[in-house]
């Protein structure tokens, strides 16, 4: 098994030492991982509702980080060195900048807040049909993000749901099935990977982002570009509920579960 989203300390919500994910993940028996630290440059401006850092500043010492940790750890677990990446189209140039840097295996993608907005998390939503319009121009800045063609997958596709859900508000992506349409099939069209992550089996929500009836869309129309996520921020989230990703994987049809070395994606088979 494979896990490659991932935090450490390098992250502002990050809890464990590299060191400890990169153990927790061996004990639930994954073999290849990626630390995927926020990097949240292109978000600079927008309202986050948290203070989005600067990756310049604690670049050289992440990498050195994840090269130690890589050596602790050499036989045992094999560890890529990712970023995932905030708000890619909201600041082109600095994405377009920081994807380029020596040292980089993988990129994730990820909307976690719309265009002039805070973060899912943040927002005090108060009814259906707010939570609908953010929805779709989620999806929307979710296809601008494919369309940049810089990012090697798109991150928890459906992250705001549970959000919404912790606030009362029950919504499922099918409300905007056309727009989901739309971005898997740019997905494909692209070449740009989709990830599979797992950590709302320990949230509210219950289900994994995307849900199953997209993962089963992205097969049906051609994707194999596919990367399982356990998004754990500490050491009791590293790994977890991977497992059942990788059984998700196999009912959605799919031969293989994709690894990027060097932005390169390599398939493994499952
Ligand atoms: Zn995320
Ligand atoms: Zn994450």
């Amino acid at each position: 098994m494979t896990d490659f989203h991932l935090h450490s300390t390098f992250s502002p919500d990050g809890r464990s030492s590299m060191a400890d994910m990169a153990r927790a993940e061996t004990e639930r028996g994954i073999k290849h991982i990626c630390f995927t630290d926020h990097v949240e440059n292109c978000n600079a401006s927008e309202p986050l509702g948290f203070e989005p850092g600067d990756f310049y500043e604690i670049r050289e010492a992440y990498f050195a980080s994840i090269a130690e940790t890589r050596e602790m750890f050499r036989g045992r677990l094999d560890i890529s060195a990712g970023i995932e990446l905030g708000g890619i189209n909201h600041d082109l140039e600095t994405a377009a900048a920081i994807t380029a840097l020596d040292g980089l295996d993988f990129v994730i993608g990820s909307v976690h807040n719309n265009r002039g907005k805070a973060d899912f998390y943040f927002i005090p939503y108060e009814s259906r049909e707010e939570c609908s319009e953010l929805l779709r121009d989620y999806l929307l800045e979710n296809i601008e993000i494919a369309k940049s063609g810089l990012c090697d997958v798109v991150a928890h596709i459906g992250y705001p749901l549970n959000c919404m859900l912790a606030r009362g508000f029950e919504l499922d992506l099918s409300v905007h099935t056309d727009t989901v349409r739309e971005l898997v099939s740019e997905l494909v069209d692209r070449g740009v990977g989709m990830e599979l992550n797992v950590s709302g089996f320990r949230r509210k929500i219950n289900d994994s982002e995307p849900s199953m009836w997209i993962l089963k869309l992205y097969r049906e129309l051609g994707g194999e570009i596919i990367t399982v996520g356990s998004d754990g921020h500490d050491v009791s989230q590293a790994g977890l509920f991977v497992d059942r990703g990788f059984s998700m994987l196999r009912e959605a049809g799919f031969k293989y579960v994709t690894v990027f070395e060097k932005r390169k994606p390599r398939f493994i088979k499952i």
